[in-house]
């Protein structure tokens, strides 16, 4: 299997090439060639598998220049119980019927990016190997809050390699932020930016472009990668999920081999969507994936028009790690359904940089229609979903998972689509505590309440464990104070590299 650049520039490399470099030097993302053919059959022998062994049979398909034996070495040493809570990794809560929930919050930084980013660097150490890399990578990350935490859990002191992460300084909560300032490791790097999650992403994407910093770092024998989900190493773990909660159904004998369901899910980036999307061609019976957006709603107008039009308010929200205007991903998935055509690719790419807009027509988002449904959560449903979920079916859900589940209502109100329905839950209740919270138990007990006093009252309300990653954050020593201009993130970089 070859990957290309979504912007076309014509050369195809491995896999172990597109994880090492994570963005085309064309600006363009990596896309496999081709999309493996996953039979129902193979689905069914999935069925009796662990969740290593899941994942290990769809990375095999995509990392052809991988041995199977790195493969299982890299799930292995991902998924096990040293770092997740549940032996499942991504278990299945059944609310309802035809209704389940498809928990990614099991691992060290309690949100879903810990799926990926705990493979991430096995597969970025193996690509070092295998291109015969001899220096050291760079990784740099813009973060809406969870990303950042989770590229730090897994790349902290893994050799040849450093981290510097960059988030914005007002945009992520008290958790969140606590997480990633009181950071060990000693190649990590966390900065502050005065910015909203946009201009950090603007900042890293044109540090990558920019060849005279390339040049500097390469100097102290660093090249640039990603860890963000314009890197194929990061979405292709992802693919392994929609496979493995479909196994699981059918384990449970919820669903029959061959029916279709549906996929829910809370969406900023559109890595996780487009993940169930390449899950979906690869032959996972897959009705709809629908698209679930907070009031930063620029994909749900998308999905619906064919516009996307980022000219408009950022909007901060309870659901932060979604409040974002520019989803990468979408290049990919355009590319996807042009049939691999780069040249309106690079059209849009340039309009929405241009003027903060594009438009796609006719076929094109026909298709798009007939592979997504799409809605909104504003911040109060939001809060009426998690208290709605409590009363109905006793369970805690996080402000991101809320944002799925009430759109998953609007979904049936419009179509009443009988097929069983899978929510992704993408955070821990306990990350975003201080809404959960205030949610379940009210205003006036929860008003003037700092985040960890409200993460005891939640634990002992819930009945559930505060998770190992977020207990004693705040005693822990803030190892990472500085905060820069949205303009020198650059400078910043260079000045890490240099005390490296
Ligand atoms: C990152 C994140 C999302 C958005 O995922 P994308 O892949 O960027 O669409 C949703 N919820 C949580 C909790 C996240 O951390």
């Amino acid at each position: 299997m070859f990957y290309e650049s979504t912007r076309g520039d014509g050369k195809l490399i491995t896999s172990a090439e597109a994880i090492q470099q994570g963005i085309s030097p064309d600006g363009g993302l990596f896309v496999p060639e081709e999309k493996p053919i996953i039979k129902l059959d193979v689905i069914n022998l999935l069925v009796e598998k662990s969740y290593s062994e899941r994942c290990a049979e769809i990375l095999k398909h995509y990392l052809s220049d991988f041995t199977n034996d790195e493969i299982i070495q890299c799930v292995n040493s991902a998924y096990n119980i040293h770092s997740f809570d549940h032996p499942d990794i991504a278990p299945l809560a059944n609310l309802d019927r035809g209704l389940s929930v498809l928990e990614l919050w099991h691992g060290p930084t309690c949100a879903f990016k810990d799926m990926a980013l705990q493979i991430l660097p096995r597969l970025l150490v193996k690509s070092m190997e295998k291109t015969g890399e001899a220096g050291n990578i760079l990784i740099l990350v813009a973060t809406s809050g969870d990303t950042g935490k989770a590229a730090l859990e897994g790349f902290k002191d893994v050799p040849h390699t450093a981290i510097v992460v960059f988030y914005p300084e007002q945009g992520v909560s008290e958790v969140q932020k606590l997480q990633m300032i009181t950071q060990e490791g000693d190649n990590v790097g966390v900065f502050a930016v005065r910015g909203n999650f946009d201009d950090a992403q603007s900042g890293v994407k044109e540090i990558f472009g920019d060849i005279a910093t390339a040049d500097i770092i390469s100097r102290y024998n660093f090249k640039f990668s990603s860890a963000n989900s314009i890197n194929w190493g990061r979405l292709v773990p992802q693919v392994a999920y929609y496979f493995s909660a479909y196994a699981e159904l059918i384990k449970q004998g919820r669903i029959q081999l061959g029916e279709k369901i549906n996929f829910v899910v809370p969406t900023g980036n559109f890595g996780n969507i487009l993940a169930g999307y390449y899950a979906r061609e690869m032959g996972l019976p897959v009705n709809k994936l629908i698209c679930a957006s907070n009031a930063n709603d620029v994909l749900d107008e998308f999905i619906k028009t064919g516009v996307y039009n980022r000219m408009r308010e950022f909007k901060k929200t309870l659901s932060p790690s979604m409040d974002i205007l520019i989803s990468s991903n979408l290049e990919r998935l355009l590319f996807e359904l042009t049939g691999h055509d780069a040249e309106p690719v690079r059209k849009w790419m340039s309009k929405l940089k241009q003027s903060g807009s594009y438009e796609v027509e006719g076929a094109i988002r026909e298709r798009i229609r007939g592979i997504f449904w799409s809605n909104f959560a504003t911040d109060k449903e939001t809060m009426q979903t998690i208290r709605n979920a409590y009363q109905r079916y006793n369970y805690v859900i996080d402000t991101h998972t809320a944002v799925g589940l009430n759109v998953y209502a609007k979904y049936l109100a419009a179509t009443a689509d009988p097929s069983y329905t899978v929510i992704v839950s993408t955070a821990s209740p306990f990350k975003f505590n201080a809404s959960v919270a205030r949610a379940l138990l009210g205003e006036e007990k929860t008003f003037g309440r700092s985040e960890f006093d409200l993460l005891g009252m939640l634990s002992e309300f819930s009945q559930m464990p505060v998770p190992t990653g977020l207990r004693e954050l705040d005693q822990r020593p803030v190892l990472h104070r500085q905060v820069v201009e949205k303009n020198n993130m650059k400078q910043a970089v260079l000045s890490f590299i240099k005390n490296k």
